[in-house]
């Protein structure tokens, strides 16, 4: 099946163009920060355009066009329930269903980001061949999706498996989703510099003099044996773990798959959140498996074929 799979992100958004497995031709948008849906639009369009361009197709040669968003979303009627911090707020006022049929001529369907990588990596990626599984994606929040018996756990309202939203500190920071202590809110890329700037010794600390507290930065510090890096990363390490050996309990996977930018550090991510989990998640049948993600950020562009092949 060829395709138009499109990837928004809060920075930048990918416009590509998939026939099954393999990604033929992707052109790369810029968000900037004022950006809103409705002004974004006509970008997207333009660089699809280019991308089917690039291939030789037209959109004529594709069965639909399988978007994927940052936030809460019904991938049948398209709506957008909710959408970062600060971005696309005017998404709900957006009819994509017209605009597709308008710029293409074809068919949307629309999914949470963390779904979409969840249906790249099972359709060709490290979770091939796994019908249960769970995905956590570690970036500006963290996202999380459940597939059970090879299908998308979605729930009533689509917030099912939100891994990100699942409570680690009931006294802990307050998050975004209107609950405390989250494993968003107490370890993502937007709840760090916060994190950071509250630890005891932060003042002396390698981290301090750093205009960017991300977690290329927390990782490359506590690579450095910088003490407060250290004691940081390991609480992060932590609140990930913790929060999947909750994902497991609630969905009893196979495997956990994670994903998201912050997985460039996986060498010191991984092997911790293996061991607490093995020590820690309630599997007397064996042990689950914990992987990184094995597409990178082409997971959610090669989810389009399963997204747009699944019956409504
Ligand atoms: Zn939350």
């Amino acid at each position: 099946m060829k395709a138009i799979a499109i990837d928004i992100g809060g920075s930048h958004a990918v416009c590509a163009v998939v026939d099954d497995r393999r990604i033929l031709a992707a052109e790369h948008v810029a968000v900037p920060d004022t950006t809103s849906f409705a002004k974004l639009l006509p970008e997207l369009a333009a660089a699809t355009t280019a991308a089917l361009g690039s291939c030789g197709l037209k959109t004529t040669d594709c069965a639909g066009v399988a978007v994927s968003f940052p936030g809460i979303v019904d991938p049948f009627s398209a709506r957008i329930f909710s959408t970062p911090k600060g971005k696309y707020d005017d998404s709900n006022t957006v009819d994509l269903n017209a605009w597709s049929r308008d710029c293409f001529g074809l068919p949307l369907r629309i999914e949470n980001d963390a779904r979409m990588a969840l249906l790249g990596e099972q359709y060709c990626g490290g979770l091939a061949g796994c019908n249960d599984a769970v995905m956590l994606t570690l970036g500006t929040g963290v996202g999380g999706a459940v597939s059970m018996g090879g299908r998308l756990l979605r729930g009533k309202h689509f917030q099912a498996g939100l891994g990100g939203h699942i409570p680690v500190l009931f006294r802990g920071r307050a998050c975004i989703c209107g609950s405390r202590g989250c494993v968003e809110s107490e370890a993502s890329t937007w709840a760090l510099p916060e994190i950071c700037r509250a630890w005891p010794g932060f003042a002396v600390s390698a981290l301090a003099s750093e205009k960017v507290l991300d977690f290329a930065t927390l990782f490359r510090w506590s690579a450095a044996r910088d003490p407060v890096a250290l004691e940081v990363r390991d609480r992060c390490l932590t609140v990930w773990a913790s929060g999947i050996v909750g994902l497991i309990h609630s969905f009893d996977p196979e495997a956990v798959a994670i994903g998201g930018a912050v997985m460039k550090s996986a060498d010191q991510i991984l092997p911790f959140i293996e061991d607490y989990v093995h020590k820690h998640a309630w599997t007397p049948w064996g042990k689950v498996r914990i992987a990184a993600a094995a597409l990178g950020p082409d997971a959610g562009l090669l989810g389009a074929a399963p997204l747009l092949g699944e019956p409504c």
